[in-house]
């Protein structure tokens, strides 16, 4: 390893533009604004503003469009609000929590207060010792929620209406189908519907059937469904808890029940998916790990010796990556590490498996990738960090990496790994900073 003059380069120009969303604070007390500001802003992502009152908000009409993505208000001055710019509010489409104070809120059903304003979706008594910690839950919930996308098997209704209103207010992302064959078309196609909200019925199915169809293919831990079912039909909750639904729910509801149950739903999806990550991510790089490269690539062979896909393994370690260590310190190996696998991260493909499986040690799966293509890859990311500046406390760090890449079928997984080992040594041994293939050309593959 070698020092490089320093290059000035902004190191942030590659990296991705983190969204930011608006949170409007307004309430009258500055002490209590201090302390809320102060949560809010540890939230990532969240740019907060505060008011004392309703005038500054209504004076800065840009606070009331779509780029706020939640408002906090005080009960107290929801209640005076003037029919105008209770219309206005409404318009405004914006979730709007109430920051109740403990004489409005104890003991009363929270959302059956004063108040009635539909996208005031919740209410928190803001004075209790808990206040802050509902608040900031209530804005994290806000903003995991716009990542959510909510399935809807649900006759044409006006309370279909209504439930696509409640939900999107909430800010989940909503689709409505009519038809099983469609929702299930959509649940394989996008994989980002996690949550399912089923009616009593849809067409000829009765609500069981659909729920019983839909986890034939959809298990507890890629789809959380809610069944609603017409009031007065108690066997129905059994039979929709039992044919697999997480949850169920008598139509007509109370707003505050209808949500209470979604967001309970939302949070489980969000618990299933943060230990999905935990088991199957490396915590230093966030890239996928030993465990998910086994999991997904054994099926990924299974797929490529039916013939369906093709599919090259390759190799990856950084030369000397001891030295790193040794002469800048262990955070220096990390930050190295770091920038190489954002590197390796952007080159490949959705379906593509990259994965840190070692100290310094990569491995990587492509599906279907020409020969041509895969020399031209590895030529341009062996460039590519040889020629990356990796700055570490503004001291350009010189990094290269080794690689071996095949794409000659073997009997395993693991065989394949191996062989691309052996390629990988080869290129350690030939002087690094190489890539070594052992490949046959595409149009073998395609008629294997
Ligand atoms: P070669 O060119 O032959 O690959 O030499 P090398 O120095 O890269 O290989 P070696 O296997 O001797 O050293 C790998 C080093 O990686 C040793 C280990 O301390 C370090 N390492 C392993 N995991 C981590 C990590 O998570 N962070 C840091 N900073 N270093 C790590
Ligand atoms: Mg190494
Ligand atoms: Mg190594």
């Amino acid at each position: 390893m070698t020092l490089k003059p320093a290059i000035t380069q902004n190191e942030d120009a590659q990296a991705a533009v983190a969204v930011t969303h608006r949170v409007v604070l307004v309430d009258d007390s500055a002490w209590f604004r201090k302390l809320a500001i102060r949560e809010l802003h540890a939230i990532e992502g969240i740019a907060a503003v505060e008011v004392s009152d309703l005038d500054d908000l209504f004076a800065n009409e840009h606070w009331l469009t779509e780029s706020t993505m939640c408002l906090l208000i005080e009960e107290s001055q929801l209640a005076l609000l003037t029919c105008e710019r209770k219309k206005r509010l409404v318009q405004s489409g914006i979730p709007i929590l109430g920051l109740g104070h403990s004489v409005v809120v104890r003991g009363q059903g929270l959302i059956q207060t004063s108040v009635d304003i539909p996208n005031r979706v919740d209410v928190i008594d803001r004075d209790s010792p808990a206040g802050l910690f509902r608040l900031v839950e209530f804005v994290n919930r806000i903003r995991d929620n716009q990542r959510q996308r909510v399935l809807v098997l649900y006759p044409e209704t006006e309370e279909r209406e209504r439930l696509l209103q409640l939900l999107r207010v909430y800010r989940f992302g909503v689709q409505v189908v009519s038809c099983i064959a469609e929702a299930l078309r959509l649940l394989d196609d996008r994989r980002d519907f996690r949550i399912a909200v089923v009616g009593s019925h849809l067409g000829a199915m009765s609500g069981e059937e659909v729920i019983r169809c839909l986890r034939s293919s959809h298990d507890h831990e890629s789809l959380a469904i809610l069944g609603l079912s017409e009031m007065g039909d108690w066997s129905t909750a059994q039979g929709f808890l039992k044919s697999g639904a997480n949850d169920f729910l008598m139509v007509p509801f109370p707003v505050e029940e209808f949500y209470c149950r979604v967001i309970n739903i939302a949070r489980s999806v969000d618990m299933i998916d943060r230990l999905t990550n935990a088991a199957t991510r490396d915590h230093l790089t966030g890239m996928h790990n030993r465990r998910f490269l086994f999991d997904v690539g054994n099926k990924l062979y299974a797929s490529m010796q039916r013939g369906q896909i093709a599919l090259s393994v390759a190799m990856v370690d950084i030369d000397h990556f001891k030295a790193i260590n040794d002469t800048f310190g262990h955070e220096a190996g990390n930050v190295v590490l770091r920038r190489v696998a954002d590197i390796l991260g952007k080159r490949f493909r959705k379906t593509d498996v990259v994965a840190r499986i070692g100290g310094e040690e990569f491995a990587i799966l492509m599906v279907n990738m020409s020969e041509e293509g895969m020399r031209e890859c590895f030529e341009a990311l062996r460039q590519r960090i040889a020629s990356e500046p990796f700055l570490f406390n503004g001291v350009p760090l010189q990094v290269t990496a080794s690689f071996g890449v095949t794409n000659q079928p073997a009997d395993s997984l693991q065989e394949a790994l191996d062989n691309a080992d052996k390629l990988l040594y080869l290129a350690k041994n030939s002087g690094r900073n190489r890539v070594e293939y052992k490949t046959i050309p595409s149009h073998y593959l395609s008629h294997h």
